[in-house]
């Protein structure tokens, strides 16, 4: 039984243990039972599934995942959590508990010896400092991934699940939709967690696609496009990539009128699907950029 999920024997095996949060670790433990079962049963998982935990902490979520899953790997960074892990998971024989730093871990090997190259399912309540990399990692690497369930800042939430227009929308808006099927799941309050963090929390989940919602001809090009865009959101698109990326004003505006859209257009008011198109149609001026 996942046997850690309350207030009481989360702040028992802290002291037993002697543990100092760190930090810089982003280290948040979650207390909630309805929670941690949202995300469980949100995750999709079956004893057919190999999961990925990023950041166990001191297994709560692991001991749900290894009653769910088929295998659960575990990465931790703290290397004063592994002894901790080592005993809460000791009932377990289906959990690999990895003491290293997720993003040096090379991820297609992991899913090679765990789980014969087939896609893994990550789950986790990440480390707040991180987020962001880690999900461009998992997404932007074509990694064995097929799904994502986390547990994020619910700013950076809204940021992925954003919609052209809004204020949230952005690089990261885009790169979350071109590979995966945001949904936010729930909402949660600071409350749910040993330390509580300073900012309220959401679990969202990234379907990850097979195949990308719009085609693209170069998916780096089209990238370099949206930041250049997005790093100086409030000049013209033509200004943007003009400053940005050296695509001339003519070249973008003669793109955009193809594309029946205003040649003083934002960024930040173009779809995905509009990105695309306009990264295909400026594609001979990629040598310059
Ligand atoms: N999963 C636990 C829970 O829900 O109670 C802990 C979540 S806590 C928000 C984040 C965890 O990620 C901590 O255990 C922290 O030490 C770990 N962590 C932080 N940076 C990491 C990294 N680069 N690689 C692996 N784990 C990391």
């Amino acid at each position: 039984m996942a046997e850690l999920i309350n207030p009481k024997k989360t702040l028992d095996v802290i002291r037993e243990n002697d543990f100092r949060f760190q930090k810089k670790f982003g280290q948040n433990f979650l207390i909630d039972a309805g929670v941690l079962s949202h995300i469980i049963s949100s995750s999709e998982i079956s004893k057919d599934d190999c999961v990925l935990e990023i950041g166990p902490g001191i297994g709560t979520m692991t001991q749900a995942l290894c009653e769910t899953a088929g295998h659960v790997i575990a990465v931790e960074i703290d290397g004063n959590l592994i002894p901790i892990l080592e005993k809460t998971l000791a009932s377990y024989d289906n959990v690999s508990i990895l003491h290293k730093d997720i993003l040096k871990v090379d991820l297609k090997a992991l899913c090679h010896t765990y789980h014969d190259d087939k896609p893994l399912k990550v789950v986790a309540n990440l480390p707040y400092y991180i987020t962001t990399p880690i999900i461009m990692e998992l997404l932007e690497k074509h990694l064995p991934v097929s799904s994502i369930t986390v547990m994020v800042q619910k700013e950076v939430a809204d940021r992925m699940k954003a919609k052209p227009g809004s204020k949230d929308y952005g690089a990261l808006s885009l790169a979350v939709q071109f590979y995966s099927d945001p949904e936010i799941v729930q909402l949660v309050p600071p409350n749910c967690f040993i330390p509580r963090p300073t900012v309220s929390s959401s679990v969202i989940r990234l379907r990850c696609y097979d195949t990308p919602p719009v085609s693209c001809q170069d998916e780096a090009f089209m990238f370099d496009i949206i930041h250049a865009a997005f790093n100086q959101r409030r000049k013209t698109l033509q200004n943007a990539l003009s400053s940005g990326l050296s695509i001339s004003k003519t070249a973008t505006v003669s793109a955009l009128k193809d594309l029946n859209l205003k040649e003083d257009i934002r960024g930040e008011a173009l779809s995905l699907s509009q990105f695309a198109a306009l990264s295909n149609s400026l594609y001979s001026e990629k040598e310059n950029v």
